[in-house]
């Protein structure tokens, strides 16, 4: 994203602390945060536990700091454990109270002071330190705000149904939010001359270039896992979307007989796909153990590849993918909307619900699986996507999706626009 020149003059020399959450979706949307409000002019303090750590040489010009920690829950946690995950948020947002002051209150004594605090929406804890300290504390989410509304009803709700009831309310009336369809008739170029079909790939090229240009942020700069860029040569061999990419993100777990579904439903379906299977994150599993022996070459017949961990936004970009196989977190979910790749939706936890039934139910460029992993449902949902002639109809919806959230990022558009007010909120302080 481009300076602009009086932001940077405005801003330069402030200083923001950022304190994200040692995960990755949320972890890179942070970092892609503070580049962006680096590139204003501002000047970024990353404030960081021990565990999981951001690698100073993917930002380095960043500032660090670690916040010291004398306890065991900054240490102990596995992130493929959503148990384990909640628990250290409660945990880090006891225990660390009082470093995390003690480094807030030493950067505010430094010479370039401190303009505002930006946390990560589950660091509870800091409101009350940023109050004490008279510090403004921006939150960051890194999910949608139809499922902040959702969490926002739910502890008033004592079953989970409930919950889900109004959320789906709360999207649909989302949904009716005019806009979109006004965004839809945007003026297409004529070129009544030209070969119709030429002209249309010239102009995608052009489109998809350049809006990398301005949108692209990389979270190749901030994954925690090494990402096995052998999935892209792998890719190479495909026709365009023709191969389904499978993965459930950095947290969810499955077990093994979900794990089975899940490689039966691939296998049965028939279509190449690329499959991201985490180490530890089927039950009682290192890695692929409870595959069927010869799986890959003999019962996929070689038009399946397991990685531990893609390049997802590379993998999404690819024009061989033709379809994902999601959980719905939200960066996934943003990320193929982003390439204009239809979903196959397997919520499991929190936001995800309510983002698979945008999805599936809303913005209609999806579908969602009733029961989670059963290989029949997994098959024909996966043939209804990548082949069937619904899959097109799912296609050309999120290709409007596409266009209007590349709209978003542009000048004027309410993504760029919200940056600029956020830049022009913190220099009110
Ligand atoms: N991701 C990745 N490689 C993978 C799987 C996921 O780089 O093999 C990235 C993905 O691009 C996304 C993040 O990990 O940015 C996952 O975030 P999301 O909110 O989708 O799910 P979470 O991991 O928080 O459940």
């Amino acid at each position: 994203m481009s300076n602009n020149n009086t932001t940077t003059t405005d801003t330069k020399g402030r200083c923001l602390v950022l304190l994200p959450l040692p995960f990755q979706g949320h972890l890179s949307p942070m970092l892609q945060l503070a580049n962006i409000l680096h590139s204003k002019g501002f000047s970024i303090t990353i404030l960081h536990t021990s565990f999981n750590s951001p690698n100073p040489n993917n930002y380095p010009h960043f500032n660090y700091v670690p916040i010291p920690d004398t306890s065991e829950a900054n240490l102990c946690v596995s992130s493929d454990d959503v148990g384990k995950v909640i628990r250290f948020m409660h945990d880090v947002n006891i225990n660390l109270v009082d470093p995390i002051r003690g480094c807030l209150e030493r950067l505010m004594s430094e010479d370039k002071g401190v303009a505002c605090l930006i946390t990560d929406a589950q660091w509870s804890c800091t409101q009350s330190v940023a109050e004490g300290l008279k510090l403004p504390r921006i939150v960051h989410r890194t999910s949608n705000i139809s499922s902040f509304r959702s969490f926002a009803a739910y502890p008033a709700s004592h079953d989970k149904g409930c919950v889900q009831s109004i959320s789906d309310e709360e999207t649909k009336s989302k949904a009716l939010v005019p806009g979109l369809e006004s965004l839809k008739v945007e003026a297409l170029p004529k070129f009544h001359a030209y070969d119709a079909e030429v002209v249309s790939k010239v102009i995608e090229r052009m489109v998809q270039a350049t809006k990398r240009a301005h949108a692209y942020f990389a979270t190749s700069s901030s994954s925690l896992l090494e990402q096995d860029k052998t999935s892209l040569s792998w890719l190479n061999k495909y026709p365009p979307k023709s191969v389904l990419y499978v993965s459930f993100g950095s947290i969810v777990k499955v077990d093994e007989s979900q794990f089975l579904e899940i490689a039966w439903g691939l296998a049965n379906s028939k279509q190449p796909f690329l499959w991201v299977v985490r180490p530890r994150s089927i039950e009682g599993s290192e890695w692929l153990e409870p595959l069927p022996n010869g799986f890959l070459d003999r019962i996929v017949e070689g038009r399946g590849y397991i990685v531990k961990w893609a390049p997802q936004q590379d993998v999404l970009a690819h024009p061989a993918i033709g379809g994902f196989w999601t959980h719905n977190g939200w960066n996934s979910t943003l990320e193929s909307i982003c390439e204009g790749v239809p979903m196959i939706c397997s919520p499991s936890f929190g936001d995800q619900i309510p983002n698979a039934r945008h999805v599936s139910n809303v913005w209609k460029i999806g579908v969602e699986l009733e029961h989670r992993f059963k290989r029949r449902e997994i098959e024909s949902a996966i043939k209804k996507v990548m082949v069937d002639d619904e899959g097109l109809q799912l296609r050309n919806k999120i290709i409007d999706l596409k266009q209007i959230a590349s709209f978003c990022l542009k000048k004027g558009g309410s993504s760029y626009s919200s940056l600029e007010d956020l830049v022009n909120y913190i220099l009110s302080f």
